[in-house]
């Protein structure tokens, strides 16, 4: 179980986060939404070591992870998928991807590459490709392969479906959900309200830096403020 007790969390003079709880349990999508400037990558950052809180915590398995640095937290299986995806646009594919799995030696990244591509098989033929030439689509994939490489226990979204199309949205969250399925604990931060919270198990709004409303991803669809704010008031 990853859990989050309590964070408080800014930059500068200002507090941008005000004692937030969440957790992920392995298996489970849990979907955090919230509008533009709400926390949802300071929380992320947090989450991986980018940022440090100035109070409350962050464990695994119980474990606090303060003092851990994002490759540390990155080696226990804690991987953020950045907003801006952070690929290496001059790298192939390929490169990209192994970048994520060295760590774990080149058996082990010929094995996890195979499973990458079993996931999003498009990357296939992209494998050569300069990641800088791939359509935003193809970019997440790449990212999200590329978390998957180090064999991630919990995986951190920030936004995946920024800039893409409903239909490679919708491919996206579907791969996300059989990750989750096989085993992995994600947190998917989502503008998309409607879409993460049909592949989601539980979400949080988070709103000004606090939980406003949570629950399970069925019932905050139901929701009016949800409906509302995140869903077009449909
Ligand atoms: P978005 O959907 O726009 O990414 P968000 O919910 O992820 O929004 P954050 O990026 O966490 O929100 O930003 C929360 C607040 O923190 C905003 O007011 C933002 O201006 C501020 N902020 C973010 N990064 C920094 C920074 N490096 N220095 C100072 N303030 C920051």
């Amino acid at each position: 179980m990853l859990r989050i007790s309590e964070l408080v969390a800014g930059y500068g003079a200002a507090d941008v986060l005000h004692g937030i709880d969440l957790s992920v349990g392995g298996g489970e999508i849990v979907c955090l939404l919230g509008s533009n400037g709400a926390g949802k990558t300071t929380l992320a950052r947090c989450v991986a070591g980018l940022l440090k809180p100035r109070s409350g915590s962050v464990t695994d398995g119980g474990t606090r992870l303060d003092g851990l640095s994002p490759s540390q937290r990155a080696r226990r299986g804690i991987a953020l998928v950045p907003e801006d995806r952070g690929l290496f646009g001059g790298l192939t594919v390929a490169d990209n991807l192994e970048l994520g799995g060295f760590r774990h030696g080149r058996r082990h990244a010929l094995d996890r590459l195979s499973l990458v591509v079993e996931i999003f098989p498009p990357l296939a033929s992209l494998l050569p490709r300069s990641a800088g030439t791939l359509s935003g689509g193809e970019q997440q994939m790449t990212a999200i392969g590329r978390a998957l490489m180090a064999d991630p226990r919990f995986l951190v979204l920030d936004e995946p479906s920024l800039g893409l199309s409903p239909g490679m949205t919708r491919q996206i969250l579907t791969a996300l959900r059989a990750l989750a399925d096989d085993g992995i604990g994600i947190v998917l931060i989502e503008q998309n309200a409607a879409l993460a919270l049909g592949v989601g198990d539980r979400a949080a709004v988070l709103r000004r830096g606090r939980i406003a409303v949570t629950g399970a991803a069925s019932t905050l669809l139901d929701d009016p403020m949800v409906i509302n704010a995140y869903l077009g008031g449909r």
